[in-house]
């Protein structure tokens, strides 16, 4: 995690962002494939893949400082709505 932390809130919304949108691609391609749920891997996986994304962004897109949640900000604050911290 501590390495996560280095990487800091911007690189980790970015590998969040990836995640979640390999994600809704793999779905949506699943889900156009046509497939019985059960049947449908490419399907479950893009919805782990999606998950992750989510979770992975909830837990390492804060800020360093004061632990603020940055994620579902629109746009991507400069500093921390909370304790002002420069995001780097
Ligand atoms: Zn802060």
């Amino acid at each position: 995690m501590n390495y996560l932390k280095k990487l800091g809130p911007k690189k980790c919304r970015r590998i969040s962002l990836a995640f979640v949108w390999i994600g809704v691609i793999m779905v949506v391609a699943g889900a156009l494939m046509g497939k019985g749920l059960g049947t449908n891997f490419l399907l479950w996986i893009g919805l782990g893949l999606f998950v992750i994304g989510v979770v992975f962004g909830g837990v390492t897109v804060r800020c360093p400082q004061c632990g603020e949640m940055l994620v579902g900000h629109r746009p991507f604050p400069k500093v921390c709505p909370n304790c002002e911290w420069k995001i780097k």
